[in-house]
């Protein structure tokens, strides 16, 4: 029987991880991919605080080595279901596990366009984050993809840095909030084009331009870096039958405490506004402490 048993290793799950063995409990992290969760894609962080500039699977191996040191159980299996009765068994692919307490840190993905090349080229010039990577764009030409809320503010965030910015909208509206649009409207270097689709991507080693195409027909534009805001898809499944999930698929959470009282969630899977390493390894501490008190009351 576990103390803690931690669904994802990203930074929310190794965080919760640390300070949980660190009180001397027993603890495991079950992993169905790769250690590090999404930062480890990412190929240089300059946000994440004691580190200027590191390489996302540096961060993360860093962070694993804290965990090795300190002994932490991490599995390789994918967490497929999760049973409560007076405490928790969570059914892997590979084994079953039983805990007193379980902290869900299995984060999210970025939804992509589905083209070709597009996964090779993540980080060498297709983006999703303006805070984490807009910097790389002054005075560059950058094209922002969706038209919500989130494009729309990542669009007039990289307008006050990079030159150009395309806004594209595959329907004939944008869906973001009039507030937003009527910001866009003061910026003189936000080109919006509606009811228009990306084909394809160009580029071996890095982005270099995109065909999209509209009613006027199909068209090659030369763009250093590509946004795509189309959206996040939380890894929440696994809690779906247990817990409150809210419209958009993220765990509801009380400071990290679901509505069972030994469960707790952390990082990006969890109903929050902003989701990005600082606050995920955030998460994890606070989901590692509120278990910590269930154990120990
Ligand atoms: C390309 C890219 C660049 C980024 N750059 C930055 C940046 O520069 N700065 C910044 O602050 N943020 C950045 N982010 C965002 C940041 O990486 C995330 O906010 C952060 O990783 C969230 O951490 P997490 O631990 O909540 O979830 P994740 O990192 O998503 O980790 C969750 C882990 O859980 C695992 N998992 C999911 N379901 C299961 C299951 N059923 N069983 C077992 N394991 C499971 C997943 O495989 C994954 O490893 C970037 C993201 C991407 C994709």
């Amino acid at each position: 029987m576990y103390d803690v048993i931690i669904i994802g290793c990203g930074p929310a799950g190794m965080t919760a991880g640390i300070y949980a063995k660190r009180a001397n409990k027993k603890v495991i992290i079950i992993e169905k991919e790769s250690i590090g969760g999404q930062m480890a894609s990412s190929p240089i962080i300059e946000n994440y605080p004691g580190y200027s500039s590191i390489s996302g699977s540096e961060l993360a191996n860093n962070m694993y080595e804290q965990l090795s040191n300190l002994d932490v159980e991490i599995e390789l299996d994918e967490a497929k279901n999760i049973i409560v009765n007076d405490h928790v068994k969570v059914i892997g692919e590979n084994n079953s596990y039983e805990g007193k307490t379980l902290i869900i840190a299995s984060g999210s993905k970025y939804k992509l366009l589905g083209l070709d090349n597009e996964e090779n080229l993540i980080g060498k010039g297709i983006h999703f984050c303006v805070s984490c990577d807009g910097a790389f764009y002054k005075n560059k030409t950058v094209a922002v993809i969706g038209g919500g809320n989130s494009a729309v503010t990542n669009a007039l965030a990289l307008s006050d840095i990079a030159k150009k910015v395309y806004l594209i909208q595959k329907i004939d509206h944008l869906t973001a909030e009039a507030v937003l649009i009527q910001k866009m409207a003061e910026k003189n270097n936000i080109e919006i084009l509606l009811n228009t689709s990306v084909d394809q991507i160009n580029g071996q080693d890095e982005l270099e331009n995109i065909n999209i195409s509209n009613e006027k027909g199909e068209k090659n534009v030369k763009i250093d870096g590509m946004f795509i805001s189309i959206g996040l898809i939380p890894q929440s499944g696994i809690a779906e039958n247990l817990l409150q999930i809210n419209e958009y698929g993220y765990i509801e959470s009380d400071n990290c405490r679901t509505n069972i009282p030994f469960v707790f969630v952390a990082g990006d899977c969890r109903d929050k506004k902003v989701r990005q390493i600082t606050v995920a390894t955030s998460d994890g501490t606070t989901a590692a402490i509120n278990a910590l008190e269930y154990l120990n009351q």
